[in-house]
């Protein structure tokens, strides 16, 4: 299954997170983006399932649409569940491992308010304890061009406004 994640500069700096999972991409946007450090806790709000052809987009949504701003592809790969992913997500625990080209090994998403509580489900994105772990390095400060493209986010956007 497709694992991806899509900066996205909107209203505000973000890293769309998604997971493929019966045909759609579900979601989260991670504001400050993943940590390799496993003491940090990335808030992650669940956002709407996007579907699957939408994980190879990058590039300009105009200013007034849906997610206007530009949007770059920072890592793709696989992902794979350990345990049940349909219960993961339903009862807010979801374990999986990434086969990114930026980011691998083992991850936790756990719900933090449900919608009961809040207007849109709170989660937050954890890197559980492996090898992969690192506590010093900040991965999106390392990784600032596509994954696909090698681009930075001006030369996406410019490149959009030149067609
Ligand atoms: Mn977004």
């Amino acid at each position: 299954w497709s694992y991806l994640i899509q900066k996205h500069d909107a209203t505000r700096l973000h890293y769309d997170f998604r997971l493929e999972l019966d045909g759609v991409l579900k979601s989260w946007a991670v504001t400050r983006g993943p940590s390799l450090d496993p003491r940090a806790k990335r808030l992650a709000i669940r956002t709407e399932d996007h579907p699957i052809d939408y994980g190879s987009f990058e590039g300009t949504i105009p200013e007034g649409n849906y997610g206007g701003g530009t949007v770059m592809l920072w890592d793709r790969g696989t992902w794979r569940p350990v345990g049940d992913p349909h219960r993961g997500l339903e009862e807010g625990k979801l374990v999986f491992r990434l086969d990114g080209e930026r980011l691998k090994g083992r991850w936790a998403l756990v719900r933090f308010k449900s919608k009961e509580q809040s207007r849109r489900e709170t989660w937050l994105l954890i890197k559980e304890s492996d090898e992969e772990a690192d506590q010093r390095r900040d991965v999106t400060e390392k990784f600032t061009d596509s994954v696909t493209s090698h681009r930075n986010m001006r030369s996406i956007a410019e490149n959009e406004t030149a067609v």
